[in-house]
C-alpha cells in the first residue's frame, strides 16, 4: 500500500469495532461475557476483575455519540445556569480534596478533557497555572475565551505533544472510562508529570452503591464508556503505570434534583425514572434546584508519580522473638532464596529475646540485604510488624515468621500473582492443595487439635459473614501484598490481632484477597507456639467488632502527615540500626 493510500485510510474513521485481545490492566486472556448493553458486549476479566466493552465501539460510532450536544444541556436558561453552578461546586470540592492530599502549594496544572473549562477557571482563580486538553473544538473555543492566562490544546493527550515532566498536578475527571487503552493513557500522564507530581482521577466505579443496586441497568453502562474500574482495578492500573500512594475515596458530587431527574429522563431506568418524574411534579421548584453533596456512581482517586527502579523490590519483614532454634536457619534459607526479576530487602525486627535470638540477629548487622530494628521490649508481634512496615521500601511486602512453619518454596507462586497484576493481596492458604486437615495436627493431642480447628472454623465463618468474603484461611501468617495497599491506613493492634487488622482494613479498602495453597507445618505449644488459648480469642472478638465499624479515613491520615512534616517531625520515626531511613 502506498504512503498516500495509507494516509487516506488513517484519515478516514473506521467503522470496524476493534476487539480487545487481552485485559487492559493485567493482560489476562480469560475474559468472559457478562451481558449486553445498547448492542455492546460487556465482559469481565476472570483474573483481575476488570469490566470492559469487547469489542469496543468503532470510531464512527463514537464520533456520532460525541456530537455537539454531548454535554448534558438544559433547555431553559435557568436550568443552564444551575448546571454551571453544579459544575463549579463540584470543581471547588475536587480542588479542596486535592489540597488535602498534596498540601497547599499550587503550581502547573493539566486537565485532560477540560470541556468548556469550568474546572480550569476555578483552578486559575486559586493560583494554578493551567493547561487544558480537549477533544471537542467547540468546547476548546469556549474554554479559551474564559481563561485569563491558561492555554487549551485541541485534540487528544497522546497527540498533544506535551514535553516531559512539566506538570505538578494532572486532573482527569470523567475521562479514563472513555479512552481505548487506559494503561497507555496513564503512562503518558506519568511522562508529563514532574517527579512526585499528583494525579487526580474521577471515574465511575462498578463497586459503587448505584452499580450494585441498579446492576445491568446502571446508568454508567453505555457505549462510550469503554472500561469500568472499581477500587481494586484502578489501583492496579495506577501501580502498573508508575503511580504510588494511591487513595480511593467515594466519588462525592454536588448535584441537585433537577440534574438527576434530567439524567434519568435521558437514560431511562424502569421505576426510577417514573418515580423521579412524579416527585418533580410534587416537590417545590426551589427544592429541586438546591445543591446536595451526594455519593454518586463513582470514585475519586489520588496518586503520586513514583520514581522508576531497575527492578521491583520485595520487603520481607521478619518479626523475631525467642526463636533462637530456628532464626538462623530461616535467615540463611531466606538469603539463599533467589527470586528472578525481584530484589529482596529483609527487615528483621528483634524484640529483645532472652534465648539468644538477639545475638543471632546482630550477626546480620552489616549484611547489605538486611535492615535490623532492635526493640527494647517485646510489645507483641503486631507492633514488631508495624515497625518493620515503617522502614520497608519495597514494592511488595511479605511477612515471614522467624520459625519454620511456612515453606519458602511457596514465595514464587504467591509473588507471581502480584507481579502480574492479577491481584494486590495474596493469602497463602493452609487449606488448599491436598492437605485439607494439615492445619492443626499435633501428635498425641487430638483433643487440643479438635478445639483449635473448631475455633478456626468459627472465626473464619464470622469474618466471611461480617465482611462478605469467601475465605478459607484468613488467619494465615503468609500474607503478601503491594506495599501501596497500605497508603493512608493506620494500624493500632499489637498482638496477633494485628493479622486481623491488616486483613480487614485491606478488605474494607476494596482489595479482594486471593488465596493460594501453601505448605505448612504446625508447631505445638510445646515447640513454642505463642498464641494464648484463652486470652487471644477474646482480643480477636473485640478486634472484629471494632474493625467492622471503625471509620477508615485515609485522607485524614495523609493530612496528618503533612502537618507532621510542617512541624518538622518526621512521621513514624523508626530507624533501622544499620541503615539510614
Ligand atoms: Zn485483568
Amino acid at each position: 500500500m502506498s504512503d498516500q493510500k495509507m494516509t487516506n485510510r488513517m484519515d478516514r474513521r473506521s467503522n470496524e469495532r476493534p476487539p480487545v485481545k487481552a485485559c487492559h490492566v493485567c493482560g489476562g486472556v480469560r475474559v468472559y461475557y457478562l451481558f449486553s448493553t445498547a448492542d455492546h458486549r460487556v465482559v469481565r476479566c476472570e483474573d483481575c476483575g476488570l469490566v470492559f466493552l469487547n469489542p469496543q465501539p468503532s470510531d464512527d460510532e463514537l464520533a456520532r455519540i460525541y456530537g455537539a450536544d454531548y454535554f448534558l444541556g438544559s433547555d431553559s436558561e435557568e436550568g443552564h445556569l444551575a448546571a454551571g453552578e453544579i459544575k463549579r461546586a463540584t470543581a471547588r470540592f475536587y480542588l479542596s480534596e486535592i489540597r488535602r492530599y498534596r498540601g497547599p502549594e499550587s503550581g502547573r496544572l493539566l486537565e485532560i478533557g477540560c470541556g468548556a473549562g469550568d474546572f480550569l477557571v476555578l483552578a486559575e482563580a486559586e493560583g494554578w497555572h493551567v493547561t487544558g486538553v480537549e477533544y471537542s473544538p467547540i468546547a476548546c473555543e469556549k474554554a479559551r475565551l474564559r481563561l485569563k492566562n491558561g492555554s487549551v490544546l485541541c485534540g487528544e493527550l497522546q497527540s498533544a505533544g506535551l514535553a516531559a515532566e512539566q506538570f505538578d498536578l494532572c486532573v482527569i475527571s470523567d475521562v479514563l472510562e472513555h479512552v481505548r487503552s487506559p494503561l497507555n493513557f496513564l503512562r503518558e500522564v506519568h511522562r508529563v508529570l514532574k517527579p512526585d507530581g499528583t494525579l487526580f482521577i474521577a471515574t465511575p466505579s462498578i463497586d459503587s452503591w448505584s452499580a450494585r443496586f441498579l446492576r445491568q441497568k446502571w446508568m454508567e453502562f453505555k457505549a462510550e464508556h469503554l472500561t469500568y474500574f472499581d477500587r481494586q482495578t484502578v489501583q492496579t492500573a495506577l501501580f502498573k503505570s508508575g503511580f504510588r500512594d494511591v487513595i480511593v475515596q467515594p466519588g462525592w458530587k454536588i448535584l441537585n434534583f433537577d440534574y438527576v431527574k434530567k439524567h434519568f429522563q435521558r437514560f431511562p431506568v424502569p421505576w426510577i425514572t417514573p418515580v423521579l418524574n412524579l416527585a418533580a411534579r410534587i416537590l417545590p421548584k426551589r427544592m429541586q434546584l438546591r445543591h446536595n453533596r451526594i455519593v454518586a456512581s463513582g470514585i475519586m482517586v489520588f496518586s503520586r508519580k513514583a520514581g522508576s527502579r531497575p527492578q521491583p523490590v520485595l520487603s520481607v519483614i521478619v518479626p523475631a522473638y525467642n526463636e533462637g532454634k530456628t532464626f538462623g536457619l530461616m535467615m540463611e534459607a531466606l538469603l539463599r532464596k533467589d527470586l528472578p526479576g525481584l530484589q529482596m530487602e529483609i527487615i528483621v525486627v528483634e524484640s529483645n529475646s532472652t534465648d539468644g535470638t538477639r545475638a543471632a540477629a546482630l550477626k546480620y548487622k552489616n549484611h547489605p540485604k538486611v535492615k535490623l530494628i532492635l526493640e527494647d521490649l517485646p510489645r507483641g508481634k503486631g507492633q514488631a510488624v508495624r515497625m518493620g512496615l515503617k522502614v520497608a521500601s519495597g514494592d511488595y511486602v511479605l511477612i515471614q515468621d522467624a520459625d519454620l512453619e511456612y515453606d519458602l518454596e511457596d514465595y514464587d507462586a504467591l509473588l507471581e500473582q502480584l507481579v502480574a497484576g492479577r491481584s494486590a493481596f495474596v493469602l497463602g492458604s493452609r487449606h488448599g492443595g491436598h492437605n485439607v486437615l494439615k492445619m492443626r495436627q499435633f501428635t498425641g493431642q487430638l483433643g487440643l487439635s479438635l478445639f483449635l480447628n473448631l475455633g478456626h472454623r468459627f472465626f473464619t465463618t464470622l469474618i466471611n459473614m461480617l465482611f462478605l468474603q469467601r475465605l478459607h484461611d484468613p488467619f494465615t501468617m503468609f500474607k503478601v501484598f503491594r506495599r501501596d495497599c497500605l497508603s493512608g491506613l493506620e494500624f493500632k493492634c499489637n498482638r496477633f490481632d494485628f493479622d486481623f487488622e491488616l486483613l480487614i482494613k485491606l478488605i474494607r479498602r476494596g482489595y479482594r484477597p486471593v488465596e493460594l495453597p501453601v505448605n505448612y507445618r504446625s508447631r505445638s505449644f510445646k515447640e513454642g507456639k505463642k498464641v494464648r488459648m484463652f486470652r487471644d480469642p477474646l482480643t480477636w472478638l473485640r478486634a472484629l467488632a471494632w474493625l467492622r465499624f471503625v471509620k477508615i479515613d485515609p485522607m485524614r491520615v495523609v493530612e496528618q502527615m503533612h502537618c507532621a512534616d510542617q512541624a518538622g517531625k518526621s512521621f513514624g520515626s523508626v530507624k533501622a540500626v544499620n541503615h539510614k531511613p
